[in-house]
């Protein structure tokens, strides 16, 4: 196994703009790390040149200490677990894990004796005289990361391995690949769209924006203190509300009222004129529900519909935004090609609450979670 180092990392495809630009990252030895974005950030970019199926315009690429920048991908010691799994059909599950070791020409019996370990740890071992195509998803998935077990590479890669399997499924084999992972503790670099697969999955996340990477931090630090608009939009589910605001003293004024703020995060953005205020949905509550000592950050505002899921109910309540913030709010929602940042604010309450749609609420929001972002360069002031 083996650390792998990326270090100014640059891929430009003719003259246009970077498709990867200067992104340095460290993958411990043993870490599973994800790389996140949205389409076109990048990242099977940078996980291709890792493998070695793309060139490198400039930077270093180290595994362990060997820059591998020149090395063909064979040699560069890696398994790439691919969408598609890349089994071959005609073969057994035996033949389809021993591949690597037939090609090495390896002797039967050491063959015999890896395959038939490899299926112990990935409880495959009564499936091993069957052909993939009698395998559920998560099985075929346990033979292809078999095959890159056998080959004791140095680490995995694996490109959005989940995106054809239905929501389920899904589910079912982030939890596989997480054990797996953590089983052999083995390097571990993973791209994917989804941020569930990233804040689930990795010790780590890199989260990059058209080839820039914008934060690297564990889940989370991404979900507490995302660095800047783009990742604070990007994680959570559903995302975070942002709103214009102005500070005064301890207070930031919002459309709907104004809220008080611990004084350290009120001087950070002190004499900073108009900034985004970005405040996770569970960040409110139902006034009315809250307790006694937290009056005082409440206010009232018409609920246009309501959602109630049983165990939590959302509420959204329109809001008219400045233009000095609406234009940036316009550029983060094509950024994260998400819609209505800029017209309503999600709540996301107690399943106990009784808020009725088309009428007034009295809602609570704590001001302590409340982020400032300065509207020119999206970084988060707070
Ligand atoms: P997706 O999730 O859609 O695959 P991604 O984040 O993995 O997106 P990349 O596939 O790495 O993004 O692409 C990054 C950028 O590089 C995109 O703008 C893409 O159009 C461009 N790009 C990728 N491959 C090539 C290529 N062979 N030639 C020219 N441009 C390319």
């Amino acid at each position: 196994m083996a650390a792998i180092t990326m270090k100014n990392i640059v891929k430009k495809y003719g003259d246009g703009f970077p498709a990867v630009n200067d992104v340095s990252i460290d993958v411990a030895d043993g870490e599973f790390m994800i790389l996140v974005g949205p389409s076109g950030c990048g990242k099977s970019t940078l996980l291709r040149m890792i493998v070695g199926l793309e060139d490198i315009t400039s930077g270093d690429m180290m595994i362990g200490d060997r820059r591998v920048n020149d090395l063909a991908p064979r040699e560069r010691n890696l398994a790439m677990v691919f969408q598609n799994y890349a089994l071959y059909p005609h073969l057994t599950v035996f033949e389809n894990i021993a591949f690597p070791l037939r090609l090495a020409k390896m002797p039967d019996e050491e063959v015999d004796r890896l395959v038939r370990d490899a299926a112990e740890t990935l409880e495959l071992t009564e499936h091993l005289d069957r052909k993939p195509g009698n395998l559920s998803g998560g099985q075929r998935q346990r033979v292809a990361m078999g095959r890159a077990i056998v080959r004791k590479a140095d680490a995995f890669l694996f490109d959005e391995p989940l995106s054809n399997l239905d929501a389920k499924l899904r589910g079912q084999m982030r939890t596989e690949i997480a054990r797996l992972q953590r089983q052999l503790g083995i390097t571990t670099v993973y791209v994917t769209h989804d941020q569930t697969e990233a804040m689930t999955l990795g010790d780590r996340v890199a989260v990059l924006k058209r080839g820039l990477l914008q934060q690297l931090a564990t889940p989370r630090e991404l979900y507490e203190n995302p660095g800047n608009l783009f990742v604070a939009g990007f994680i959570g589910s559903p995302p975070m509300n942002f709103l214009p605001a102005t500070v005064e003293g301890t207070s930031v004024q919002l459309p709907f009222g104004s809220v008080e703020i611990p004084a350290d995060k009120a001087e950070r953005a002190a004499g900073r004129g108009l900034l985004i205020a970005g405040i996770r949905p569970e960040h409110f509550e139902d006034a009315s529900l809250a307790d006694e000592k937290k009056a005082g950050s409440t206010f009232t505002a018409e609920v246009d519909t309501v959602e109630w899921l049983g165990n939590e109910t959302y509420a959204y309540i329109p809001f008219e935004a400045p233009p000095e913030v609406t234009r940036e709010l316009a550029q983060l929602e094509k950024d994260l090609d998400s819609e209505a940042l800029r017209t309503q604010l999600i709540v996301s309450l107690d399943g106990a609450s009784r808020i009725q749609e088309g009428q007034e609420a009295e809602i609570w929001v704590d001001g302590r979670r409340i982020h400032l972002f300065d509207p020119e360069t999206g970084e988060n002031l707070t």
